[in-house]
């Protein structure tokens, strides 16, 4: 008799570890059931905060003492069995813990159980990105000295692009740079973009394996990937996620001679670093002191011509991603909206949709004003290329992960 399965965990907690925050959300997995979430943030600075909300909409917020992760976590894990506002017993019905990691590398091709060796991994990795992988890592640790011996799961939002073949994967320089540096596309933003592709194949009736999708993850950061049958054959973001779509204060594609041209009126790598990711984007174009898609929207329809600058450039860069997209996949059966901009901007897919009328793609404006963070389609019937909304979660689909691997298998998907 073969061993039976291993149980599902039933209480899995997510965890995104930043470098001064700590975002949690605590699930029932059988229900797919969000119990609580919340953020604990300026974590070693003065003033650390923590929202708490529960599945009930009731609310806890304040200034809590905190030093560092483990500290914050142990904060998270005391509302969690809070006797007011509490979701569980006590702390030992946390039976296993996904963690969001940013950069897997080529390394990790699959979200996998958190073992010394994948920590080290992990660790390679975050030469890929500095800033991100070392605090993710800190999470990890500090949930196994505050939880024991809790499974911890990485979930890496590389994995899913793993799929891409070298033609879209590699950069036009030589070989030797993506041997010696691993320098190549690598992609962001993949535990969203799987979310929202399975989540459409499942609102359409259809197997993802049936489906070609272009999805559109628009938010302060945004990127926009081509899925063929559930694979991901190309994606805008790149060796870091600066690259693709204009973003909230990224610029996106840029003629890489430009920050050379920088270098020689002086810039340092710093500056550049600074120019391209936090001041550029639609905070940079528009000039409003704002990176947030609603002021731009709203000084654009007041006549501000730098905004409706900022709004065109946002959706050229869009359009021109969806037709690559279409003909990198012999066409599409959907152009799937998801992340802030994306659910709740009706004024933005109007502009996005009219200039896909090319590929049968006709916007059903009515539909589109009423959709507000929910699932629909939002092209007319008769449209040969669909467009829908898809709201997008991401912690569920860490969740799911953390269980999938859980029962799949003991070893680490790492390798070598
Ligand atoms: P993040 O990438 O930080 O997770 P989100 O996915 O939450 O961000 O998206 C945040 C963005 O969504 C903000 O820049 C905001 O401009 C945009 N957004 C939210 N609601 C709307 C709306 N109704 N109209 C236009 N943009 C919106």
């Amino acid at each position: 008799m073969p061993d039976p399965a291993p149980k599902p965990p039933k209480n899995v907690l997510v965890v995104n570890a930043g470098s001064s925050s700590l975002k949690f959300t605590m699930f029932r997995t059988d229900e797919e059931k969000m119990l609580a979430k919340g953020i604990v943030e300026r974590i070693g600075l003065c003033e650390t905060a923590l929202k708490y909300e529960r599945f009930d909409g009731k609310t806890l917020e304040g200034q809590v003492s905190v030093a560092d992760h483990d500290g914050a976590l142990r904060v998270v894990c005391e509302k969690l069995v809070d006797k007011k506002i509490g979701v569980l017993k006590k702390l030992s019905e946390v039976e296993a813990i996904g963690h969001r990691v940013v950069h897997g590398g080529e390394k990790f091709h699959d979200s996998t159980r958190v073992s010394k060796e994948v920590k080290q991994i992990i660790q390679q990795c975050a030469e890929l990105a500095p800033l991100h992988n070392p605090p993710n890592l800190g999470g990890i640790e500090a949930c196994e000295r505050v939880f024991g011996s809790v499974p911890n799961v990485a979930v890496f939002d590389t994995a899913f692009h793993h799929s891409m073949p070298p033609s879209s994967y590699l950069y036009a320089i030589p070989y030797e740079y993506y041997e010696k540096y691993g320098i190549r596309k690598y992609g962001f933003h993949g535990t969203s973009h799987k979310f929202v592709a399975q989540a459409t194949a499942d609102f359409l009736g259809k197997p993802l394996s049936d489906l070609k999708l272009i999805t559109c993850h628009l938010g302060n950061g945004a990127s926009i990937t081509a899925v063929a049958r559930g694979k991901v054959v190309d994606t805008s973001m790149g060796m870091t996620p600066l690259s693709g779509l204009v973003m909230g204060t990224r610029c996106g594609d840029i003629d890489p001679g430009v920050v050379l041209y920088l270098v020689r009126q002086g810039l340092a790598a710093d500056d550049i670093d600074k120019l391209l990711n936090k001041k550029s984007g639609l905070l940079g174009v528009a000039g409003l002191n704002s990176s947030d898609m609603r002021d731009i929207i709203q000084a654009a329809d007041g006549g501000n011509d730098q905004a409706q600058r900022a709004l065109w450039m946002f959706v050229h860069r869009l359009v021109s991603y969806i037709g690559a997209y279409y003909t990198i996949l012999d066409g599409a059966d959907a152009v799937v909206f998801t992340g802030g901009i994306g659910e709740n901007s009706a004024y933005i897919r109007a502009r996005v949709v009219a200039k896909l009328i090319c590929l049968g793609c006709i916007l059903d404006d009515a539909v589109n004003h009423d959709v507000l963070a929910r699932a629909a389609i939002i092209s007319t019937p008769e449209s040969r290329l669909k467009a829908i909304v898809m709201p997008t979660n991401e912690e569920l689909m860490i969740a799911r992960e953390t269980v999938r691997v859980l029962q799949a298998s003991e070893k680490p998907a790492a390798r070598k």
